[in-house]
Parts: C-alpha cells; sequence; structure tokens
C-alpha cells in the first residue's frame, strides 16, 4: 500500500493528531499486519508521537519549541521562515510504526501528530505499508 493524505493547517504552528486518518488509509486498503512508514515531504513541518489523551501536552511542546527557537533572530535565510526549518529538523520528517490487526501499535495514550511550524498551508503525509 503506497498513500498520501492530505491535512489542511490553520494556524502558524500547530499539532494535529493523525492517528485516526491513517488507520482510516490502513483499513480501506485491508492491511492487518505489516510496518507502517509515515514521512511528510515538506521542510518546515514534521511528523511525531506523542501523548493524544491530553491537548495539553500539544501545546506545551509547541510553547517551548517557540521559545527555544524564537522568530525572531539573527537568521539569515531571506525567506523569514528559518526557524520553522529548524523546528522541522529537530523533530523530523518520518515515523515508522507497527500494525496489527489492521491498527497502528501505538501505546495507550499514543497518537501521531503532524507538526505544522510555518502554516497554514495544505500538506501531505505519504503512507508506506510494508
Ligand atoms: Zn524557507
Amino acid at each position: 500500500m503506497n498513500r498520501t493524505i492530505t491535512v489542511k493547517t490553520g494556524s502558524k504552528t500547530e499539532l494535529i493528531d493523525i492517528t485516526r486518518h491513517i488507520e482510516e488509509a490502513i483499513r480501506s486498503d485491508g492491511v492487518d499486519e505489516g510496518i507502517c512508514m509515515l514521512f511528510v515531504p515538506h521542510t518546515t513541518a514534521a511528523i511525531t508521537i506523542n501523548e493524544s489523551a491530553d491537548p495539553s501536552v500539544k501545546s506545551d511542546i509547541l510553547m517551548i519549541l517557540n521559545k527555544i527557537i524564537p522568530w525572531e533572530e539573527a537568521y539569515k535565510h531571506l525567506e523569514g521562515n528559518s526557524p520553522a526549518h529548524i523546528k522541522s529538523s529537530i523533530i523530523g520528517a518520518s515515523e515508522i510504526i507497527v500494525v496489527e490487526g489492521g491498527r497502528l501499535r501505538l501505546g495507550t495514550w499514543q497518537g501521531v501528530f503532524f507538526c505544522e511550524f510555518d502554516g497554514p498551508r495544505s500538506r501531505k503525509v505519504h503512507i508506506r505499508l510494508l
């Protein structure tokens, strides 16, 4: 299975839980077991796994990322979005998750989050199941 989902972001920086969308893609292709590779083909976005039960966790992550990587700094990149590029590299562009019984084998409190660092934009996440 090789699929791409679209994520529409609504803020400059934002974490969006995409777990359900990935599991829907897995189920719609009838995949029961395997390895799910997720890849974000953007230089100012990322993907991560963290707590999805309490929404204050994602806002705390964003608060600290925005604090340690400020928008105003002596950056040289002329496009003016160096903080987004830096956050993208720190968090990373890919994740690998085991699939069992047609579902991602995440921990009880885990969710998969698309990380927007220079939104709002329309973004892509590539899904490959092996
Ligand atoms: Zn740039």
